[in-house]
């Protein structure tokens, strides 16, 4: 489980999307969220887009892995899809904020490794914030106003990642998860291809 975590606007969804363009091996994690879809978003793609309602049934039912409150919507992440991707022996990719993160690190936390994406400066945040032109200016306040909170918990991750070049970054994205996954305590079937080879 690998899980991408920034303020709004750092960059991470573009990184998401190009680390599942050159990995099979990996499964997006896709959320139900009962925030509108932005343009050129497509449900079942970006987010199941669901209602309060049905947000409050699967809460109560067990059926997220993970919840959390964020800018006035709430976010979660179905348990089924992961928990069927990874007993296919896929790896899952997570685009989720600090909350969630500390509900899967005590869930998983043997099976979690956890990315911080930085944005380079406070300027270049606002910059790409605008940039996405989608959200209108009071949105975008409210996600310059949190950013600072979210990077409080920048702590709280594995590894840290300052986005100065989407390209760059994916690759160092590249870099943890194939170390990880090289991990002895990962790599099932060790034991005995060791004991074959010492066999002769
Ligand atoms: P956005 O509305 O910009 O798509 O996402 C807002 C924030 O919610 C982002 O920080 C994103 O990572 C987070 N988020 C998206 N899906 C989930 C989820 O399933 N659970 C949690 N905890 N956060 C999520």
């Amino acid at each position: 489980m690998l899980v991408l975590s920034s303020p709004s606007g750092a960059g991470k969804t573009t990184i998401a999307r190009k680390i599942l363009e050159s990995d099979d091996n990996l499964a997006m994690s896709v959320s139900v969220t009962t925030r509108p879809p932005r343009p050129g978003e497509s449900d079942g793609v970006d987010y199941h887009f669901i209602d309060a309602a049905r947000f409050s049934e699967m809460a109560e039912t067990g059926d997220l892995l993970e919840h959390a409150h964020v800018f006035d919507h709430h976010y979660g992440t179905p348990r089924g899809p992961v928990e069927a991707a990874l007993s296919a022996g896929r790896d899952v990719l997570f685009d989720i904020d600090w909350q969630g993160t500390q509900q899967l690190v005590e869930k998983a936390r043997k099976d979690l490794v956890s990315i911080f994406i930085l944005p380079p400066s406070v300027d270049e945040l606002e910059r790409r914030l605008r940039a996405r032109a989608q959200d209108p200016e009071d949105v975008v306040q409210s996600r310059m106003a949190k950013a600072s909170d979210e990077m409080s918990h920048y702590a709280e991750y594995d590894y840290i990642i300052v986005n100065h070049d989407v390209e760059v970054s994916t690759a160092k994205v590249a870099g943890i998860l194939s170390a990880e996954r090289l991990r002895r305590e990962r790599q099932a079937g060790l034991t005995d291809f060791v004991n074959t080879l010492r066999k002769g």
